[in-house]
């Protein structure tokens, strides 16, 4: 049987850390669809269509990763893409109790959907988009951090400020 896996996410920006999430979950999982979550109360720094053209553009190289957008409840989403399975990354304790609990949310609205967790790499383990963002702002080195393509559109977006 083909299991599909949702990844969803901000990813606003995509960094070094979720690409590491996505090509491991790649590895495990048929297909992999990297979700743009579109959240019309959160205000992002980049638009869901950029969000959406870099994860394409640095995924390009994974064959079973596509992307995509959703909005709504997550649970729906992936009924409606005939997904099994909610991959999420973890970086340290802290997101373990917003991670569980949305876990033990989702499953209790869907309890066919089984969530993965996939641990990232110690030398992502400190990287966030909003930190990515605020280093950038102030002048700071996120090159270690981000592609090339995400590093090139972080100076169109904050350099025409
Ligand atoms: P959200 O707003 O849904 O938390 P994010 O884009 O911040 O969206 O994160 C999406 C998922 O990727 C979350 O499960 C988050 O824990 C995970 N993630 C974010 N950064 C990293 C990283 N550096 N290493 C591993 N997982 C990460």
């Amino acid at each position: 049987m083909k299991v599909t896996a949702v990844y969803p996410g901000s990813f606003d920006p995509i960094t070094n850390g979720h690409i590491y999430i996505a090509e491991r979950a790649a590895a495990v999982f048929d297909e992999v669809i990297v979700s743009v979550l579109v959240n019309e109360r959160k205000v992002s720094a980049f638009s869901v269509e950029e969000r959406c053209e870099m994860a394409r553009e640095t995924l390009g190289h994974v064959k079973n990763v596509t992307v995509d957008s959703f909005n709504g409840l997550l649970v729906d989403y992936v009924r409606q893409k005939r997904a099994g399975v909610i991959v999420r990354g973890l970086r340290a304790m802290s997101d373990f109790e917003y991670e569980f609990q949305m876990a033990l949310m989702n499953r209790q609205l869907a309890p066919e959907i089984e969530t993965f967790f996939i641990v990232t790499d110690p030398k992502y383990s400190y990287v966030s988009s909003s930190s990515v963002r605020e280093i950038f702002h102030f002048g700071g080195t996120v090159e270690d951090v981000v592609p090339r393509t995400v590093y090139e559109r972080l100076k169109e977006r904050y350099n025409d400020e």
